[in-house]
């Protein structure tokens, strides 16, 4: 089985990450392909609403450096002073299995992992303003008028390694943004050399006779 490719998904708080990666997984099912959404492990708490095991994988300091010492992340960073990692078995697992693998992740454990996985592709999602990005935070109505302020202030520090990305999508319009998204998954595999091996038989009748 082809192993799947590795994405790596970064963008300020609030920029659009994870309303865009969530609503790119059936836009990429209606074209065939299947990718899933790496559940990272983190230790800060769980917002309303969010489940673990499906947001997140909610753990304690403790747990977090035991993993840490058994070698169980693929990339770990703190961000907004709590830790934040992403599997490695559960990431290898996955893409044994075929399965495109979206990381949710920062600038910082995005370094880490193209360190170790070159072939990784790399998308850097832009608010279209400052002010639109605090609407957004705001609006989204889950974080405290303090952690709204953090976030707005590390905002900078995380836009400041856009270059360190291979694409960049500018989140203004949603709609726009996850097809341009989409394009990024789907222009690989338009690519005539796979399309040829997966089309051999069409191709083979379109051209007997
Ligand atoms: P190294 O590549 O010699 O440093 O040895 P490793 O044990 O780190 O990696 C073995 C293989 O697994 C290499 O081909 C790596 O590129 C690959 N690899 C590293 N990280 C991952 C991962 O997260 N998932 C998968 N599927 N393979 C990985
Ligand atoms: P992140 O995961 O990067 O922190 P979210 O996906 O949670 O960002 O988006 C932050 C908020 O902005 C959410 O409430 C989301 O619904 C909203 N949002 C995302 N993209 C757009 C957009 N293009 N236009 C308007 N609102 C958006
Ligand atoms: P949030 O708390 O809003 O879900 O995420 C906060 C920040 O942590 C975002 O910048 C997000 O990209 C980053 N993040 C989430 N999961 C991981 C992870 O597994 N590894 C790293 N390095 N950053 C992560």
């Amino acid at each position: 089985m082809t192993q799947g490719s590795l994405f790596i998904v970064s963008a300020p708080s609030g920029g659009g990450k994870t309303s865009l990666t969530r609503a790119l997984l059936p836009y990429l099912a209606r074209h065939g392909v299947q990718a899933s959404i790496s559940v990272s492990f983190t230790t800060r708490a769980a917002r309303p609403g969010e489940q673990a095991g499906v947001h997140y994988h909610f753990v304690d300091e403790a747990a977090f450096v035991a993993r840490i010492a058994g070698g169980g992340f693929l990339e770990h960073a703190q961000v907004f002073g709590r830790r934040y990692g992403t599997g490695l078995p559960e990431t290898r697992a996955l893409l044994d299995a075929g399965q495109d693998v979206i990381l949710d992740i920062d600038w910082q454990g995005a370094r880490q992992v193209r360190q170790q996985w070159p072939q990784a592709v790399s998308i850097f999602i832009l608010p279209p303003s400052v002010a639109e990005l605090e609407r957004r935070l705001r609006a989204r109505s889950q974080d405290s008028e303090a952690v709204i302020a953090a976030r707005m202030d590390e905002a900078h520090q995380e836009i400041a390694h856009h270059n360190e990305y291979d694409y960049l999508i500018v989140n203004e319009d949603f709609d726009t943004a996850l097809a341009e998204l989409a394009a990024v998954f789907l222009e690989p595999r338009l690519r005539a050399r796979r399309q040829n091996d997966r089309h051999a038989a069409l191709i083979a009748a379109l051209l007997a006779n």
